[in-house]
């Protein structure tokens, strides 16, 4: 299973953690970024289609410039950004060049990702530069990206990169070998487990308790990263990236790294948009009669299976739908505003009218626009 996921692969993101290829002290590790482009370039030759995600640009603009510390100040951090991130492209033209690739800077916001039509647009640029053997190299747009819009660290980046892309497989190159039994810094005898079949409360408890000094998430955000294309029917390998010539090893088959199996159905592109991609505004909860229509019967969502509504949104806005327990079931577009939700919630299509009078939707939720969890 294993094996022939690897060794089938064709489009993969691979994302490259700012440990390895930079260093707080002596900037960017221009050697460790020639061989992982060599590595790169190679798996490109033989027909592999490569997109990376790479950060390194605030530490890389920190040590150009010199400042004694690393920036607790936005301005300051989006500043050593910029001038880190011409330094980074910078090393990786010259890197790839060596093995008569092209690589093209793609700075992402999640701005970007959230907007249907700008997400579409650079799926679009992104494949096309695939098509012309061209290697991607894609980061936050630190510069511009204000809370907000920012999608925070580069593992979840590279997850929506996936799905952008629509490639086969992530990979995530960290200072770690990979997910463990337990701790391997509190456990020697602490085992590499090469094959997660389904990422489960218990694999996320297991990588809190192994977290790492490396980057912004440590392996919580890497396991995030790994269940949300895992719904999208991508797996994902997390390897060490310090060790030479291993990234090639395991995907010709090879042992090394853990990897995490994706779901059999897959869902759709535009629902595990709304679902992972688009961040909920607020939230309804329903009974159980609703929660059984949607999961069991396919249905929408209508006004009469909703008992509370929670935030304050606007028609079209995405929002999560909630079982009797408060478990979450499903996530969606809604046609109604927070305020007129509030209004119908419970009534049926008949009552709905008396109430606020006809309307262009009788659901609160199309089946179209639900995704379910
Ligand atoms: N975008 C940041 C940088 O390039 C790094 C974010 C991360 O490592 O998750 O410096």
């Amino acid at each position: 299973m294993r094996n022939e996921i690897l060794t089938g692969v064709k489009r993969l993101v691979v994302k490259i953690g700012s440990s390895l290829i930079a260093s707080r002290t002596t900037g960017l590790r221009l050697n460790q970024i020639e061989r992982l482009a060599d590595e790169l370039a190679a798996l490109r030759t033989a027909g592999r289609e490569i997109l990376v995600v790479s950060s390194g640009a605030i530490i890389s603009g920190i040590t150009k410039l010199q400042l004694k510390e690393y920036p607790k100040s936005l301005p300051v951090k989006q500043a050593a950004a910029a001038v880190g991130q011409s330094r980074l492209m910078w090393a990786y033209e010259k890197a790839f060049e060596r093995k008569g690739l092209h690589v093209a800077q793609i700075l992402l916001t999640h701005q970007d990702l959230a907007d249907r039509r700008r997400f579409l647009n650079a799926r679009h640029t992104l494949v096309t530069l695939i098509e012309w053997g061209v290697v991607p190299i894609i980061n936050e747009n630190d510069t511009v990206a204000v809370d907000e819009i920012r999608v925070g660290d580069n593992d979840t980046l590279a997850s929506d990169v996936v799905h952008l892309a629509d490639a086969e497989l992530l990979v995530i190159l960290s200072d770690v070998d990979g997910l463990f039994t337990e701790d391997p810094r509190k456990n020697p005898s602490a085992t590499l487990i090469p094959v997660i079949p389904e990422i489960t409360e218990d694999t996320e408890r297991l990588a809190g308790a192994s977290s790492t000094f490396e980057g912004t998430g440590g392996m919580t955000t890497k396991v995030r990263a790994a269940k949300k294309v895992a719904e999208y029917g991508v797996p994902t390998l997390i390897i060490n990236g310090e060790r030479p010539g291993l990234l090639p090893t395991v995907l010709a088959g090879g042992p090394g790294g853990s990897l995490f199996l994706a779901r059999e159905r897959r869902m759709k592109s535009r629902k595990h948009w709304i679902a992972f991609t688009l961040r909920p505004r607020g939230y309804v909860r329903l009974d159980h009669g609703a929660v059984e229509a949607i999961l069991k019967g396919g249905k929408s969502l209508l006004a009469s299976g909703i008992v509370e509504v929670v935030g304050t949104f606007e028609a079209g806005d995405p929002i999560r739908c909630l079982d009797p327990d408060g478990k979450e079931i499903a996530k969606g577009l809604v046609n109604f505003s927070s305020t007129v939700i509030d209004r119908i919630k419970g009534l049926r299509t008949r009552d709905i009218h008396e109430q606020i009078g006809p309307q262009e939707y009788e659901e609160v939720i199309h089946r179209d626009n639900l995704a379910i969890l």
